[in-house]
C-alpha cells in the first residue's frame, strides 16, 4: 500500500516524519531523478508524468442478503509506447484514481527496465475483499471486466494478479471477457490458473525473481549464499517463495513473518516446514520456539533484509536501525523516500521493486506469449527463460549502477526511462 500515511511519531522528538508520499508522487519524483541523469528531450519527460487514460466505472453488486452495494474501479493507463498496457487489478479498500496512475507509472517502468513489450497500467476497485463472499467476489469481478471492457484486450491492455486479487479472480475476467465477444481469449489477461492458459510458474514468479537478484546481488558484493544470512518479512507467495529459494540455494533464512510476528533461528529456519499464506493463512508463528515482532526483524542484524509484505514499512523512523548491508525488495513501495535516502546515505545497497519483483509480469509476458500460440511451455522452460532474463535485466542496471554514482533504484530508472524515452523518440507525436 505506497498510499499507506506514515505516522510513526519520530522517536527522535523532532517533528513526526513527513507524511508519506503518495505512489503517484513517489513515482513522479522517480521520473524527475533519472531524467536528471539522462539526456532525455524535456517534452518526452512531460508526457510521461501523465496517463495516457484513466476510465472510472461504477460497479454495482448484488450483496447475497439481496441488497445492492455500488463500489468504484478504475483503470489507468500510462503509457504504451513499447507495447500493449500491462499491469495488475487490485481489490483494497485505499484504492484511488491517484493510487492507480501512480502504480502505472511504476509498471511503465518495471516492463521496461525488463525489456518486455509492454507498457504500464494498474487499475482495481475501492473495496475490502475479505468483506466479500466467493459468489460476491464473483459478480464484482465480472460486472467490473464488463464496465472495463472497451479499454481492455489482449492487444490493448492486460490486467494481472496485485493485492486482493488471485488466479480464480482472473480466470472470471477471462471468462467474462470471452463470453461477451463471442470467443475464447485467454490473452486478455495473465495470472490466470494453468486449466485456462495460465502460465506454469507463474504464481511462484515474483518470489523466484526476488530470490535470483538476492543471488546476483551477493555476488556481485563478494558473499557466498551458505555464509549469507536472510529475514523476510511476508510469508505470502513472494516471502515464501523467495524464502525457500535461498534456503534451497544454501542461504541460512533466520526469520520469515507474518501479520502475527516473526518465527526467527539465528540456526536457521527450515523454510518448506513453515506453512505460507496459500497453505495455510497466519501459520508462521505457530510452531515457532522464538517469536519475535515484524519491527524486530526489520531490524535483525542479518546480510539481506527482503521486506515482501506492505508498502511503507522501512520509514524514517526505523531506517537507521536496519542493520541488514542488502535490502531487495519484494513487495511493492516498501520503502518511504525519507528512509530510501537514509540508507542511501549508509552505502545499505537497495535493490529496487521494479526489478527484483519484475518475475511476475515477466511471466505474464511468457503467458501472454503461451496464450497467443495456444502452446504451454514447461515449468522448467518457464523459470530458464526467467532467469535468462532477470540476468539480462540485471546486467543493464549494473552497467548503469557501475558507470554513474547513483544507486541501484537510480539505476534501474535510468534503463527504463532512456528505453522508453528512445521509444517516444522514434515513434514520434502524433500528428
Ligand atoms: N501486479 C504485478 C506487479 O505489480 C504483476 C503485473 C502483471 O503481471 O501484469 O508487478
Amino acid at each position: 500500500m505506497a498510499s499507506a500515511s506514515e505516522t510513526s511519531p519520530d522517536p527522535a522528538g523532532d517533528p513526526p516524519d513527513a507524511p508519506t508520499e503518495s505512489a503517484l508522487e513517489t513515482a513522479l519524483r522517480q521520473l524527475r531523478s533519472a531524467a536528471d541523469h539522462l539526456d532525455v528531450d524535456a517534452n518526452i519527460v512531460e508526457r510521461l508524468k501523465h496517463p495516457t487514460k484513466v476510465e472510472e466505472v461504477t460497479v454495482p453488486v448484488a450483496r447475497d442478503d439481496g441488497t445492492v452495494e455500488v463500489f468504484t474501479g478504475y483503470r489507468a493507463q500510462h503509457d504504451s509506447v513499447r507495447g500493449p498496457y500491462k499491469g495488475g487489478l487490485r481489490y483494497h479498500p485505499d484504492v484511488t484514481r491517484d493510487e492507480c496512475v501512480g502504480l502505472a507509472m511504476w509498471m511503465t517502468w518495471k516492463c521496461a527496465v525488463m525489456d518486455l513489450p509492454f507498457g504500464g497500467a494498474k487499475g482495481g476497485v475501492a473495496v475490502d475483499p475479505k468483506a466479500l463472499s466467493r459468489a460476491e467476489k464473483e459478480r464484482l469481478t465480472r460486472r467490473f471486466t464488463q464496465e472495463l471492457r472497451t479499454v481492455i484486450g489482449p492487444n490493448q491492455d492486460i490486467p494481472a494478479p496485485d493485492m486482493g486479487t488471485d488466479p480464480q479472480t482472473m480466470a472470471w475476467v477471462m471468462d467474462a471477457y470471452s463470453m461477451q465477444e463471442g470467443e475464447t481469449i485467454p490473452g486478455v489477461v495473465t495470472g490466470k490458473p494453468p486449466v485456462v492458459g495460465g502460465s506454469e510458474g507463474r504464481a511462484e514468479a515474483p518470489g523466484r525473481s526476488v530470490a535470483l537478484i538476492t543471488r546476483l546481488a551477493c555476488e556481485q558484493y563478494d558473499r557466498h549464499l551458505d555464509e549469507t544470512t536472510v529475514a523476510v518479512q511476508g510469508y505470502g507467495s513472494v516471502g515464501a517463495n523467495a524464502a525457500r529459494l535461498l534456503d534451497e540455494w544454501g542461504a541460512t533464512v533466520v526469520a520469515v513473518s507474518d501479520v502475527n510476528g516473526a518465527m526467527y533461528d539465528p540456526d536457521g529456519i527450515e523454510t518448506a516446514a513453515v506453512p505460507s499464506h496459500d497453505e495455510e493463512p497466519e501459520a508462521v508463528t505457530t510452531d515457532a520456539d522464538r517469536v519475535i515482532s515484524n519491527d524486530e526483524l526489520l531490524t535483525l542484524d542479518v546480510d539481506v533484509l527482503i521486506p515482501a509484505a506492505l508498502g511503507n514499512v522501512i520509514t524514517k523512523a526505523n531506517a537507521e536501525a536496519v542493520a541488514a548491508d542488502i535490502v531487495v525488495e519484494g513487495a511493492n513501495g516498501p520503502i518511504t523516500s525519507t528512509a530510501d535516502s537514509l540508507l542511501a546515505a549508509r552505502d545499505v545497497a537497495v535493490l529496487p521493486d521494479i526489478l527484483a519483483n519484475a518475475g511476475g509480469v515477466t511471466v505474464s509476458y511468457f503467458e501472454w506469449l503461451q496464450d497467443i500460440n495456444r502452446r504451454a511451455w514447461s515449468l522448467e522452460r518457464v523459470n530458464d527463460e526467467l532467469e535468462a532474463e532477470m540476468e539480462a535485466a540485471w546486467r543493464a542496471v549494473r552497467a548503469e549502477f557501475e558507470r554513474r554514482d547513483v544507486t541501484w533504484r537510480e539505476a534501474a530508472y535510468i534503463v527504463a526511462l532512456s528505453r522508453i524515452a528512445d521509444a517516444h523518440d522514434a515513434r514520434g507525436l502524433w500528428p
